[in-house]
């Protein structure tokens, strides 16, 4: 019978639930399959309800894991095998490899050297990331990751004979023991791929609103400057586009839930940095739950900003790299036709496990959200059971971490 928690995903739910239940005393492994905890949090530029940058709250948490001996971080990891019962899982665990030394060693001087690039999977491909990266700055742990994939046959002599990375490491498997398991793998930006009609993420300046919050954070590729990807131009005409990809059968059917909210939300960012833009929201309906109602009744008094009850139809690539939208206002029945410097695509959560491979004898709904796996022993928090905001994320590891721990209790009991 083992005292130990696993949980899978270290973003805000994760480690909010991670931290619960090492505080009542019980052994927690997180496993993360990216080099750094966080998850989509650490990626916003503010988040609410108080519109704080993410370093504040996390920086918090990530103190708190620090300090906790109970607390046993994996990241680059990943569930590849469950065996057992409930109260006594056996879990093995797939580590890959960071490549660099097991300690704090900063490596800005040579990564900035390095010829290699690729996209930047933190900045959501607005700009190129080094061989050798760190995400964020805050990033937990601190260590750099190196990705030996990108270098370039110049960068792999000079890396070789650095004592602290170790370009040839292999993964490793391990086996933990788990009386309960939490299930806290989050959400993925629905792909603009497959938004064929908004352009299919190949139409210049046409965004989505988790790039919008890279371009909008002090740490993201601008330095938080608001500016077209094309050619870096301050935009004097932004539309958001609303419900893209949520509400539809043939994408994902239901309410993605945040998403009016973090366009409320840039039209704030957008009205403080330069208040003589134009903005043009188009929606269906405008979700502001409870208290957040009076966020939208702030964005509707700015001065510059128009909202239209209306489904876009069509984004096209316009002259100038503009984007064309095609709309049609569901209150006067008039179409329009208009272009605009920046459209941000208000993109839907679609959680993390609808892509399959699923380790865990759990079940997901229709859109791949986990149905109740208790009986099993296996909670789930955050945005792996439903679309939440950051709030109530937290609230659902708190719980989850919970029942996670009443498994414990019960089989010392002999339940
Ligand atoms: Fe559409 Fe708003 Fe719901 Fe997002 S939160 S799916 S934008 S109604």
């Amino acid at each position: 019978m083992s005292n130990a928690i696993l949980v899978v995903g270290g973003g805000f739910a994760g480690l909010t639930a991670a931290i619960e239940a090492a505080e009542l005393g019980h052994e927690v492994y997180i496993v993360e399959k990216m080099p750094w905890l966080g998850g989509r949090v650490a990626q916003l530029n503010k988040y609410f309800p108080k519109l704080c940058p993410p370093s504040c709250g996390l920086e918090i948490q990530f103190q708190r894991i620090k300090n906790n001996p109970k607390i046993h971080c994996l990241t680059l990891s990943e569930v590849v095998g469950l065996s057992g019962k409930k109260g006594d899982y056996k879990v093995k665990i797939r580590i890959n490899p960071r490549h660099t030394a097991p300690h704090n060693v900063d490596f800005s001087l040579l990564a900035s050297s390095l010829e290699g690039e690729a996209p930047s999977e933190f900045e959501l491909g607005l700009c190129k990331r080094k061989a050798l990266y760190k995400a964020m700055p805050f990033a937990y742990p601190a260590r750099w990751a190196l990705d030996p994939s990108t270098l370039s046959v110049s960068d792999s002599a000079r890396v070789a004979g650095d004592k602290f990375l170790d370009v040839v490491e292999k993964p490793r498997e391990i086996v933990l023991d788990a009386a309960s398991i939490i299930v806290a793998t989050g959400w993925q930006p629905y792909d603009m791929a497959n938004l064929a009609n908004l352009g299919g993420g190949s139409i210049k300046n046409c965004i989505s609103n988790m790039q919008m919050e890279r371009l909008a954070s002090a740490f993201g590729p601008t330095g938080g400057k608001i500016r077209r990807p094309s050619d870096g131009k301050a935009p004097l005409k932004v539309a958001f586009v609303q419900c893209a990809g949520s509400r539809d059968e043939n994408h994902l059917s239901y309410c993605s839930y945040i998403c009016c909210m973090a366009t409320f939300k840039q039209c704030l960012y957008i009205a403080e940095q330069a208040p003589q833009t134009m903005i043009t929201v188009y929606y269906i309906d405008l979700r502001a739950p409870g208290r957040y109602i009076k966020v939208l009744e702030q964005v509707q008094a700015l001065p510059n900003v128009k909202f239209v009850k209306g489904k876009v139809a069509e984004a096209l690539q316009a002259p100038g790299d503009k984007v064309t939208l095609v709309a049609e206002n569901a209150l006067t029945g008039q179409k329009s036709r208009i272009e605009y410097d920046l459209a941000v695509l208000a993109t839907g959560m679609q959680p993390s496990l609808a892509a399959g491979n699923l380790p865990f004898p759990i079940n997901l709904d229709e859109d791949g959200f986990v149905e109740d796996g208790s009986a099993k022993g296996i909670f789930t928090a955050g945005c792996a059971k439903m679309p939440l905001d950051v709030s109530r994320t937290a609230q659902s590891g708190t719980a989850a971490a919970l029942y996670a721990t009443q498994i414990i209790k019960g089989a010392s009991n002999g339940k």
